[in-house]
Formats: C-alpha cells, structure tokens, sequence
C-alpha cells in the first residue's frame, strides 16, 4: 500500500470559483492567473475547469507552451514579459501577448524579426515599484512601442501593491488614470482582493490568481465562506500510529509539547517533505475524521502529531485533512493553517510536493 497521503484538486471548486470571479467583476474580461504551476494544482489538471476564463496568465514560457499544447487558442498573457530577446520568437510562434515593463524589453522588440505582429500590455509602475515604467517615462515608452512595425496593439497594465489591507488602490488608481488618460487601449487592473473588495474598479481586464483556488487573499479579515470560495486543493492523510500520553509526557523533537493531563495523540503520516509548513506550532488546526482538532508539538519530515480529545472514536486509519475538504461538508482552510506558519495560502498551495500523489476529482 502507499504511504497515505494524498492533494485532491477540486474541479468543481476551481469552476464555482471562477464563477464568482465573474459575477465579481461582470464588466471585464477575466484572466486567469496559472503562473508557478497553477499555483501548485497543475497547469494540465486545472485548464479543463478553468476553460471558462478569457485567457489565461502566466510567466513561464514553457507554461505557456504547455497550455498550446493542452490546445488553448485563446488569449494567453506573460505577466513579466520576455526575459530574453530570443523569448519574442516563441511570443511570435504562439501567439502569445506579453507585457513590456522596461526599456530593455522594447529594443529587443525593435530588433525582433516577425511577420505577426505583437499584441503588448505596456506596465506602469503606480507605486508598486516592481516592474514597470514610471508615470513620467510611461509616455516615450508608449510612443517608442507604437512606432514599432512588430507591436500591432498596446494594451495597458499595472499592479496594486495594497488591495487586500487598509491603504487600498485609491492612490494608484489615480496615478494609474492621470498617466494614462490620453492613451488610447484596454485597461488591466486587479488581483484577486482588488476583484473581491474593489469591485467598482473600471478595468477592461481583470486577473484572478488566488480566488480561484479556494484562498481568501484577504485573510483574517474574511475568508472562504465570507467571499463564497471553495478550497480547490485538499492534502489529507491518515493516522498510522497512537500514542496515550500521562502528565509530563513530551511530543517529538526538541520536546516542544508537554501534556498536561492524560490525552491521546495520533501520528499522521504527513510532514515537511509533504510541503506542511514545520512552522506550525501546536494546535496548528486540522480535521480529524472531519472534526476539528489541532496539531501537537514539532512537525517532522514525515510525521505529525495530532490530539484526539475532541475525537476519542479515531485511531489508526482515521482520515486527517491538513488542509481543504474533509468528510460530511467539513471544511478547513488552507489559509488558517498558513496563518499558523506565519505566511499566506499562496505558498502552502505552491509549495505541495512533488512526492504526493494527485489526484483530480
Ligand atoms: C500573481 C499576479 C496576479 C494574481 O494575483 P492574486 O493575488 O493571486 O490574484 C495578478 N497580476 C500579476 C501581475 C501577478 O503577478
């Protein structure tokens, strides 16, 4: 039998998802966000429910070659641009847009031997200050594209740095809207938080990366069931071991749980090398047969510990979900058990490794 453990991906979730992305923001045109993997659920598992989508994002070449290959003709966008003058050839070959953040980026384009010519998403820098022309260079770098016989149309993009806290995307939507206000092309706006929380943000293009996988990017302030999102991923294990522990007893590595009282724990066969943060200290919350529960002591390479007091019915073999859906409509979020590893659901879905098996359901 298999080491039990195994990553659900949740086609119906990614597809409700999706669907609230829309009703969301029902003026714009919808990327898809499917960079890094589609965040750690599978570029091939996630295209079939993510079809829906206007086009899909990216920033890796050989992604993007992979969803040609998957047989999407439809828009596809690279987020960071050409990396290298010879990156404009498969940008040509495939018919992929891409954004041209830097001055760089235009003298390859200028060099750039194609009869097609190149849809390009020109990004200005509103305060981020990542990647991008600043309001003041956005101007020459417009006019430098639209001389060029390789660009056909220039579209415009930038990036909110605080869409999902306090300071919100007021101040670089005005920067945004004074720079641009005479340039001509379509518009593209917003993340996830600023699809969710900004949704009278006028944009012709709208990117939606976490939100379809099931994550709050607003986390604690709201969550899933908050903005109607369903965990797209589930990790879940099982219990391959109890211990019964008497006052004074200690708990893996370093001793960093001591019990207190009598109390049963159960070992499950998840660890760090299964992409659970070690991060997480006690009482870390997991689902035990679909009841909550938490973590006890350090988080080995393979095991973890996990207290059965609110569950004294389980024992070995027992489902554990670490994150995701668990037995009869329980649900845990990927974003709390991130909290406890003092990060964001973004890398915990990332970071699934590559030795648990997947499957899609
Ligand atoms: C990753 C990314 C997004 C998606 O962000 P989410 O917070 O996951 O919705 C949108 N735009 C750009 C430029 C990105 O790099």
């Amino acid at each position: 039998m298999p080491r039990p453990i195994e990553a659900l991906i949740h086609t119906d979730a990614l597809a409700h998802n999706l669907a609230r992305a829309r009703a969301a923001a029902p003026d714009a045109r919808l990327w898809v966000v499917v960079k890094a993997n589609a965040y750690g659920h599978g570029l091939e598992r996630v295209y079939e429910p993510l079809r829906a989508a206007d086009g899909f994002a990216l920033l890796d070449l050989d992604e993007a070659s992979r969803l040609r290959e998957l047989g999407w003709r439809g828009p596809v966008l690279l987020l960071e641009g050409a990396f290298e003058p010879r990156d404009l050839e498969l940008c040509s070959r495939l018919n992929l847009w891409h954004v041209v953040h830097c001055e760089a980026q235009i003298d390859w384009l200028g060099r750039h031997k194609t009869h097609q010519g190149h849809r390009v998403f020109l990004k200005m820098n509103s305060g981020m200050n990542r990647l991008g022309f600043t309001p003041t260079a956005l101007r020459s770098a417009w006019a430098r594209l639209n001389a060029l016989p390789q660009v056909d149309e220039i579209s415009l993009v930038s990036h909110f740095s605080d869409a999902d806290g306090p300071r919100g995307i007021a101040h670089q939507v005005a920067v945004f809207d004074t720079a641009t206000r005479d340039l001509p092309g379509e518009r593209s706006l917003a993340n996830s938080a600023a699809i969710l929380r900004h949704p009278g943000l006028k944009a012709d293009w709208v990117r939606a990366g976490i939100l379809t996988y099931g994550s709050a990017p607003d986390f604690p302030e709201h969550d899933l069931a908050h903005w109607g999102l369903q965990p797209a991923m589930t990790l879940r294990a099982r219990i391959i071991g109890t211990q019964q522990l008497q006052p004074g007893d200690t708990v893996g590595y370093a001793s960093r749980f001591t019990a207190d009282r009598p109390m049963r724990i159960g070992v499950v066969s998840c660890g760090y090398a299964d992409g659970y943060p070690r991060l997480c200290g006690t009482g870390t919350p997991v689902l035990v047969d679909g009841v909550r529960s938490g973590t006890v002591g350090r988080v080995s390479m393979d095991m973890l510990a996990v207290d059965l007091s609110p569950v004294p019915q389980a024992g070995l073999g027992s489902e554990v979900t670490l994150w995701g859906r668990g037995p009869r409509q329980s649900v845990l979020a990927i974003d709390e058990v991130a909290r406890a590893a003092g990060t964001i659901g973004y890398e915990l879905m990332c970071a699934l490794a590559q030795r648990v098996p997947v499957t899609v359901v």
